[in-house]
């Protein structure tokens, strides 16, 4: 409540502009989402060879059974700032059109069995500090975009530091054992739509697709913003 009576404040003196073309009132217009150039090419998350889809290729292998990248930041420097943006504010509007991006990048695909949307979970402590979970905003709206339901499968057991301030080595080891699939549901041959804003190595996604599998799930899919 206190933080909602500070954000009107601030947004007097500083008010909402988009990160396109600086129009007053939103933080990412619908005029600038339209503009977004999404992604023609997918690639192999593991290898990077072209690849329809985004599919992890045959001659790959991963828990994964691919990644969706909606768009990319070169292409579309406003959508870095919009990401960017999501992370620090709580902004159920930015969250929508920031959705609607990942949803239509995803709808044309077919998938055979029950489809389920999550999200890459934070640790309670920083969820705590941070007060929201920017991925599991995003889950919730694309979950509403494309009617499937949002389930909270994954639990963060360990607060590990920032992805981004580590090697790839070190991010590997820093994800050992992170995740756990809550005893809440059951992912038996479902295929999970996993949401997170961005990915850089994909290592968080594949983390997480490694207790999903091994709980049942049938695919994993990673569905993201842009690679970061
Ligand atoms: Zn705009
Ligand atoms: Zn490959």
């Amino acid at each position: 409540m206190l933080s909602k009576l500070k954000n009107s404040l601030l947004e007097i003196i500083f008010p909402i502009r988009c990160v396109g073309c600086g129009e007053e009132g939103e933080w990412f217009c619908r005029n600038c989402v339209q503009k977004i150039k999404l992604n023609e090419k997918q690639f192999c998350p593991v290898c990077w060879r072209e690849n329809f889809g985004g599919k992890v290729c045959d001659r790959c292998e991963s828990p994964l059974a691919g990644i969706r990248v909606a768009a990319s930041y070169e292409k579309n420097p406003e959508l870095a700032r919009a990401v960017k943006t999501l992370k620090y504010k709580f902004s159920e509007n930015l969250a929508d059109n920031l959705a609607a991006i990942l949803a239509q990048s995803i709808s044309s695909k077919n998938y055979t069995n029950e489809r389920v949307v999550s999200f890459v979970p934070l640790h309670k402590k920083r969820l705590k500090w941070r007060g929201f979970n920017q991925a599991e905003l995003l889950a919730k709206k694309v979950s509403a975009n494309l009617n499937l339901l949002l389930e909270n499968l994954l639990v963060r057991v360990k607060n590990t530091p920032q992805q981004a301030k580590l090697n790839r080595a070190e991010r590997l080891r820093n994800l050992e054992n992170a995740f756990e699939v809550s005893p809440k549901f059951s992912v038996a041959d479902k295929t999970v739509i996993l949401v997170d804003d961005i990915s850089s190595t994909g290592s968080t996604l594949v983390e997480c697709a490694k207790v999903l599998k091994k709980a049942g799930a049938g695919e994993v899919w990673g569905l993201v913003l842009a690679r970061g």
